[in-house]
């Protein structure tokens, strides 16, 4: 037997052998030949990944806060207003970093748990505010919600603000096209949907971006993440040449590289294909459970990953019985609905038989906790919309 369980949470998720393989790689330095030209064509890749030709990539060692850290740090100077557009937990840490830089935030809200606010609120808030700078979560990775991105950054454009994602649980699973969107900044992290192991920031600043960082009167308030210390740095090891600022995550640079590859080997489409058809299969199996997920309508719901409610009479300890049927899954995150429900990662590298074995072993969970239903309708439904 493997003696392994499933890893199905929203992130880190499964990752390939290859990518797995490069993380047991002896260390190099950081400067070694095969270390440089596997940076300068991560820097390259990273591009095509985030379909931004424009775009200049930072890959930082760090987590995805790191990366929202980044974004907020170069772009904003003490007084700068900004607009979040608030879908859960991760929207309001965006805010805390833009306070923390000196920003004043401004929140469009939805009006309930499980949606998102409208384009005409957005619309209404970029006109009454006129921010510098409105942020967008893609996926919020606490209630399973994405948002149109596309239409949220033409309404920034718009209003002349700088458009930033937070594409943490979204980028290379969900569309996005960074440069034909207009998207003046795209952030995410290692360990989701790019498919390494945690522990690297990664962040594509388009032109505006680090024009108006170049043109700051403010110093940067955080030394570590400070473009002018960063942005020589990429320049140098995409020339291929040796540089330092700080010591680079040398194997989960390694990691990074095979990844990218193999994102790009599949492709950008084919990719965001994949995982809508294997996302739509796997909600496909809780619906035929009866299942109720967090997001309200279907054009909300995310690919990378699923929110869904316990049924009456089931607490939390299904996520315990889900793991010992032998699939790791995550419990809640939002404060409001914490022990209400729980989540499903199914971005990156995750397959057909993933979605199967996961729907499976909440039915058996389902099943221990006493709840009634149909053995076996959630996995012949997924299977049906696998085919
Ligand atoms: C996971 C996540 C983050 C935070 O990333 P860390 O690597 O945990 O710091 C930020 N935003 C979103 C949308 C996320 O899903």
């Amino acid at each position: 037997m493997k003696n392994r369980k499933l890893l199905m949470i929203p992130g880190p998720v499964e990752f390939t052998p290859d990518v797995m393989r490069a993380m047991g790689m002896p260390t190099t330095s950081h400067v070694a030949e095969n270390f440089i030209e596997v940076f300068g064509q991560s820097i390259e890749d990273l591009r095509k990944v985030f379909l931004s030709p424009a775009g200049q990539p930072f890959i930082v060692a760090g987590s995805g806060t790191l990366a929202m850290d980044m974004a907020a740090a170069n772009l904003v100077e003490p007084g700068d207003k900004a607009l979040v557009v608030n879908t859960g937990y991760f929207s309001d840490r965006f805010a805390k970093i833009l306070e923390r830089y000196g920003a004043a935030v401004t929140h469009v809200h939805a009006h309930e748990v499980g949606d998102a606010p409208s384009l005409a609120e957005v619309e209404a808030a970029l006109q009454g505010v006129r921010p510098k700078l409105m942020t967008i979560t893609h996926v919020d990775t606490s209630t399973g919600i994405a948002t149109d991105v596309k239409a949220l950054a033409a309404l920034g454009r718009q209003y002349n603000a700088f458009v930033v994602v937070d594409g943490v649980c979204a980028t290379a699973g969900e569309e996005m096209r960074q440069d034909e969107w207009g998207i003046d900044l795209a952030l995410t992290a290692s360990q989701k949907a790019i498919g390494v192991p945690p522990g690297l920031a990664l962040v594509v600043a388009g032109p505006r971006s680090i024009d108006v960082s170049r043109k700051r009167n403010a110093p940067v308030g955080n030394y570590y993440a400070d473009w002018n210390e960063w942005l020589p740095i990429m320049q140098a090891y995409e020339a291929r040449k040796p540089s330092y600022f700080g010591t680079p995550a040398v194997n989960l640079v390694w990691a990074l590289g095979v990844s990218l590859r193999e994102i790009l080997a599949e492709g950008m489409d084919l990719r965001f294909a994949r995982h809508r058809k294997l996302s739509g299969a796997f909600k496909a199996g809780l619906a035929a459970l009866g299942l109720r997920q967090v997001p309200k309508r279907p054009e909300l719901l995310a690919t990378t990953l699923s929110a869904i409610y316990y049924p009456r009479g089931v607490n939390k300890t299904l996520v315990k019985y889900i793991d010992e049927a032998g699939v790791m899954v995550a419990g809640g995150l939002h404060p409001a609905i914490k022990d209400q429900y729980f989540r499903v990662g199914h971005m990156g590298a995750v397959g057909p038989a993933d979605i199967l074995a996961a729907i499976g072993a909440i039915e058996t969970g389902l099943s221990r906790a006493g709840h009634r239903f149909e053995r076996g309708s959630g996995v012949a439904a997924a299977q049906e919309a696998l085919v």
